[in-house]
């Protein structure tokens, strides 16, 4: 067996993609992988050149730096095949049967690159979020020890402001937590029989004077006898999140209608409202993390843009899934669908 068979074996065993040029730079050997990014269907790539198949230049110096002067190198490239794909690369000179050739190794950090920029963006909008009430707060205290303590007409208001805020650093920080909790893996849901209407009463139970300041009707038109298989605990978590947000961007005097259908395969349950609906360019983004349609108006009915993030990965966590439409100055309609 010849070097080169050597190093083909050896290369196909490998998960990452790996190439091979001789002193020409034209390919000599590639793997598997290497073939299923760069290779066109039906053209192999061997005894092509190499700046046939992939066009970068400083992956070129790479592969000129090993093959002139001996030495290694790492370059980063981003490839568009059948869709974009970044790559850390590392070039070495190798002998084969007596001749100079050079190797790259094509290490994928797409998906990493992706994960690290979703974690980034998380963090600093974390930052951001809690920053605006802390702004608030330490402005209010500095107004307050400044005199405005004994302004008896304006201290009380103040300290509301102040209690307000520190609400809203408190509800985001436990909506981060319980997010971070239900992504990491670490919340198991235990499932149960459980019947609806109880269900549902009970959430609008605990949202009934915030409907009421809103003069919302809550309606509850769910069948006696519907049943879900699902953790108790965690659906009244997703319906009181939906409820909430049904109440949050309603019109005042205007009402939440529950209902729920079954068939062979799954329980569907939506909430229905009457608010202002969600425009098309932001449906499906309003299950982001911190997504919000409207930021203005959000904040000042206090919502933390992880409501409806947390209530998908619930959905999900139950091997159902939760989907919206919505009329904009009409309505919306958010439904869980849970399997049986
Ligand atoms: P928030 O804490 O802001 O309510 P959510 O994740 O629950 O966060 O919701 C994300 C965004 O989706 C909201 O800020 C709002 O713009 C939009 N939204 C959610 N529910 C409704 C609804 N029923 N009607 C209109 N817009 C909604």
């Amino acid at each position: 067996m010849s070097s080169l068979d050597t190093l083909q074996h050896l290369l196909d065993a490998n998960r990452e993609s790996a190439i091979v040029v001789d002193s020409a730079r034209r390919i000599v050997a590639a793997n598997e992988a290497a073939l299923a990014v760069f290779a066109r269907p039906g053209i192999s790539i061997r005894g092509r050149r190499l700046s046939e198949v992939i066009r970068d230049l400083q992956l070129h110096e790479a592969f000129s730096r090993a093959l002139d002067d001996g030495l290694s190198s790492e370059v980063k490239m981003d490839f568009i095949g059948s869709g974009r794909r970044s790559f850390d690369i590392y070039v070495s000179p190798v002998n084969l049967d007596g001749k100079i050739h050079a190797v790259g190794v094509f290490y994928d950090v797409t998906q990493v690159e992706r994960l690290e920029k979703i974690r980034q963006e998380f963090l600093s909008n974390i930052s951001h979020e809690l920053r605006t009430p802390l702004t608030s707060i330490m402005a209010f205290v500095e107004t307050l020890e400044d005199g405005a303590i004994d302004d008896k007409d304006n201290n009380r208001r103040f300290l509301g402001v102040i209690r307000r805020n520190a609400e809203r650093m408190h509800d985001l920080i436990a909506d981060i937590l319980e997010l971070s909790l239900i992504e990491s893996g670490n919340v198991s849901i235990e499932t149960k029989q459980v019947r609806l209407k109880n269900l549902v009463d009970e959430v609008f139970t605990a949202l009934s004077s915030k409907a009421g300041e809103r003069e919302i009707k809550l309606v509850n038109e769910i069948d006696a006898s519907a049943k879900a298989i699902a953790d108790p605990v965690r659906l009244e978590q997703m319906l009181t999140n939906l409820i909430d947000n049904a109440i949050k961007f309603n019109r005042l005097g205007g009402s939440v209608t529950l209902t729920a259908v079954g068939s062979d395969e799954k329980t569907s349950i939506s909430v229905t409202d009457t608010g202002e609906g969600i425009l098309p360019d932001h449906l499906p983004r309003v299950f982001e993390r911190f997504y919000r349609a409207d930021r203005g108006r959000t904040r000042e009915v206090g919502g933390t843009g992880l409501g409806l993030a947390i209530v998908k990965h619930l959905a999900r966590l139950h091997g159902g899934e939760v989907s919206v439409t919505s009329t904009p100055s009409q309505g919306t309609i958010f439904t869980i669908d849970l399997p049986v």
